[in-house]
This record gives structure tokens, sequence and C-alpha cells, in this order.
């Protein structure tokens, strides 16, 4: 493994520095500002994207990944970016993320993953690799949930079961936790809206905390489909409605939240 921290920091640094420089009228991608500023203006949170294989290391012995290339961390802090822009504004805050990785390859346990949320509750890491923005914006909105999961409620004895969310669900249905050594699921793209009675996509049938991320990462990544499959699956509109009751309770005082549940 090959890493070249101090060039990698450069190129970002001059990337930003020409960014800046061509000022308001400047053409192209590079006159945006540095998203590391707006997200830790929206979050409080620092951005790690070198000597991440040492950092995920430190942060538990099942991770790995490498340092991604300094453009492949540009983007994907503009999905982030982007990505934050669509939830209400103060939600990044009392979701409570302090530090956002960006690796190039993410594994856990040895399984290839898309990003994980650390339920010490206050750190996301997200795999650059090969990911389109919109890919990125999905899988961070995901993580993002489970961070606000967490803050909701973290000493009820209740929290993993979740009898007033599992009773929503359709008769008879379990949750495929249980399966014999799957410690994590990659996320697979072509699950991502299949339409399955209940659930916002197959990932969430696997788990009580995915199914909660899942319906959430919808609800305000695309609410027009959101409010669409609501509009035929009863299950899907009570989850989703149950979840925008919860963030309600969970940051009180965060406006805009009780919109996200208000389907045209
Ligand atoms: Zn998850």
């Amino acid at each position: 493994m090959i890493r070249q921290p101090r060039r990698r920091f450069f190129v970002l640094g001059f990337l930003v520095s020409v960014g800046l420089a061509c000022g308001p009228g400047g053409r192209g991608p590079l006159q945006e500002p540095d998203p590391r500023v707006s997200l830790a203006a929206s979050c409080g949170a620092r951005v790690t994207a070198e000597g991440v294989s040492e950092r995920l290391f430190e942060l538990s012995p099942v991770l790995g990944g490498r340092d991604a290339r300094a453009e492949d961390v540009l983007s994907a802090l503009r999905a982030v970016e982007s990505a934050l822009r669509k939830v209400p504004f103060g939600l990044c805050h009392c979701a409570g993320l302090k530090e956002l990785i960006i690796v190039h390859g993410l594994w856990a346990r040895g399984q290839d993953i898309g990003g994980i949320a650390l339920h010490r509750g206050d750190t996301i890491i997200l795999s650059a690799a090969s990911r389109g923005s919109e890919r990125l914006e999905r899988t961070f909105h995901h993580e993002f949930f489970h961070l606000l999961d967490f803050a909701y409620d973290p000493f009820d004895p209740e929290r993993y079961t979740d009898p007033e969310w599992t009773a929503l669900n359709p008769d008879g249905f379990a949750y495929g936790a249980g399966r014999e050594g799957l410690v994590y699921m990659p996320l697979d793209p072509a699950d991502e809206d299949r339409a399955i009675a209940g659930f916002a996509s197959r990932y969430g049938t696997w788990k009580l905390s995915e199914d909660k991320a899942e319906v959430f990462a919808l609800l305000v990544s695309k609410p027009w489909l959101a409010a669409e499959r609501a509009r035929e699956d009863a299950v899907l509109a009570r989850k989703l409605a149950l979840l925008v009751t919860r963030l309600e309770a969970t940051c009180p005082g965060v406006p805009g939240i009780a919109d996200l549940g208000r389907f045209p």
C-alpha cells in the first residue's frame, strides 16, 4: 500500500486556492468554496481524509480503508454538502456528527461496505470508491440517520427491539439479523427503492435499525418517491409518519422537520 498524504494535501489545497481565486465570476466547479468549511458550519464536524487506515484502526480494529485521491475526497464532500441541504438546517448539530471520514474502499470484518456510522454516535465513515454522487448522498443519509436514531432516547431499554416500530411490520414478518455469520450486508444499489411492501428497500428488511435508516434515506433523498409509495403502501406511510414524529422529539426546536412528512 502506497500512501502519499503530503501530495494529496497540496493538490486539495491547490484546488481550493484556485477556486477561491476564480471569485464569484469564475467558471466551473473550482469557484465553489471548500465543502469542509460548510460542513464545519452546519455540523461543527471535522473531515478526516488522510492517514485514514490508522484512524480507522484507532476507532475499531475490524475496520479498514485507504486514503482516497484528493479529487475523490472533494467529490464526496460535495455530495455530503448536497445531502445536508436536503435535511432541515440544525438536524446535523442535533445528530451530533463530529467527524466525517472519507476513504477509498471501506471494509468491516473483511466485507466491502459503502459506509458506516459508529454507534458511539459521532462519526460517519464514507467510501468514495467508484460511487456516483447520488449514491454517496443516499449512503450519507442512511448513516446520518443511525446517529439520529442513537440520539433518540439512548437509555430506552426497548431501543433495540422497538415494539412501537416493529408492530407496524406486516403480520409474521421477522428481520433477517439472525442469519449466521452475516454482520454487515453490503449495500446493493439494485436494492434501492425496490418496492417491497412495508419497507423502503430490501436492505431495510435485514435489521430493525437498517429499516429505519432506509426509510429516512428514502424520505430525504427522494421525497417525491416516498410520497408516491406512501399513497400505495399503508405500512410504509405509518413508518414515515412515526419517523418524523420521533425526529421532532429527538431534535425539538429544529424547524422544518414536520414539513418532511407533509407530502403534496
Ligand atoms: Zn445502516
